[in-house]
C-alpha cells in the first residue's frame, strides 16, 4: 500500500494479492474523514484500512460493473459505519450492481467531507465507465493503464475507447493517473516493439523491471510521462501509424482513431 497526501485529502493505493493486479483505492477527506473507496475486490484491506485511519464511509465508486470491481461493494457497505453509505455508479450498468446504489452522471460533483470529486463519462472497455478527477489526480479504472488501455472484449467499443483515451490524454500533463490494474512491464514491452527507439518506454520498463525485482512499487504516471510511450496516446505520432500499417493490413490511412484501433487490434495479438 502507499499513500498520495494533497491539499485536504488522502489517497491510499492497495494492490491486491491474489488478483489480476487490481487497485484498490480509498480517498478521504483529512478535516471530516469521510472517505470514498473505489472498486473495491478485498473488502477485508479495505475495511481494516478504513479502522484503523478512523474514516467513515460516505461512498463506494465503481468506475464500471465489471465483476472484479464491485465484488467487494456489499461487504464495505454492510458493515460501514454510516447507514447513508451508498454505491455510486453511472446508470448504464444499474442492471449489473446489487442494491443501494445512486447514479452518476458526466459532469457531475461526488461531495466527500469538504472535497469535490469530478466524474467524467467515459465508455469504451464498457458503456457505464466513469473516471473521476480529483485535483490533479484522475481514477481511470480500465480506460488507461501504464502504457496501455484497457480491452473491449467484455461489452466494449474501441470507438468510445478511442474518444475516452483521448479525453485524459488533453488532462494537464502533471496530472497523475490512478489505474485500474497493473499491466505496465507487458504494456511497455508491447509499446517497445512497436516503438523500438523510445527512449522513454526503455527507462519506464527499466524502472519497472526494478522494482519487480526489489518487490517495490512505483508511483503512478502521470499523462505527460503516458504521451511520451504509451502507444494508446501516440496514435497520432507517424511513426506509429506507419508501423501500424506495416502490420494491420486493413489499415490504410493514418487516421488516428483507425490507428488505435489497429493498435488495439496488434495488443490483443500480442504476446511477449
Ligand atoms: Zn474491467
Amino acid at each position: 500500500m502507499d499513500i498520495y497526501n494533497g491539499p485536504g485529502y488522502g489517497i491510499a493505493r492497495i494492490r491486491i494479492e491474489d488478483s489480476d493486479s487490481n487497485y484498490n483505492y480509498i480517498i478521504w477527506c483529512t478535516e471530516t474523514k469521510e472517505c470514498a473507496v473505489i472498486d473495491p475486490i478485498d473488502p477485508i484491506t479495505i475495511l481494516n484500512f478504513i479502522r484503523d485511519n478512523e474514516l467513515m464511509v460516505k461512498y463506494v465508486i465503481n468506475t464500471h460493473c465489471h465483476p472484479d470491481h464491485i465484488s467487494g461493494n456489499d461487504p464495505i457497505l454492510k458493515v460501514s459505519l454510516t447507514m447513508i453509505s451508498k454505491a455510486l455508479i453511472h446508470p448504464l450498468g444499474e442492471e449489473l450492481i446489487g442494491t443501494r446504489y445512486d447514479f452518476v452522471n458526466e459532469g457531475d460533483i461526488i461531495n466527500l467531507g469538504n472535497l469535490e470529486i469530478k466524474v467524467i463519462h467515459t465508455p469504451g472497455h464498457c458503456p457505464e465507465h466513469i473516471s473521476l478527477i480529483l485535483d490533479n489526480n484522475v481514477f481511470v479504472g480500465d480506460t488507461v493503464f501504464l502504457g496501455g488501455c484497457g480491452n473491449t472484449k467484455h461489452r466494449g467499443a474501441v470507438e468510445d475507447l478511442y474518444s475516452s483515451v483521448s479525453r485524459i490524454r488533453e488532462l494537464p500533463d502533471e496530472c497523475r493517473i490512478f489505474v485500474g490494474h497493473d499491466y505496465a512491464e507487458a504494456n511497455l514491452k508491447f509499446a517497445l516493439d512497436l516503438e523500438p527507439n523510445n527512449t522513454d518506454a526503455k527507462n519506464k520498463l527499466a524502472e519497472i523491471e526494478k522494482a519487480v525485482s526489489q518487490n517495490t512499487e512505483v508511483p503512478p504516471s502521470t499523462v505527460g510521462e503516458e504521451k511520451s510511450y504509451n502507444p494508446f496516446m501516440r496514435y497520432d505520432i507517424s511513426e506509429i501509424a506507419e508501423e501500424a500499417k506495416k502490420r494491420v493490413p486493413d489499415l490504410t490511412s493514418s487516421d488516428p482513431g483507425a490507428v488505435f484501433k489497429a493498435i488495439r487490434e496488434l495488443r490483443n495479438e500480442w504476446t511477449s
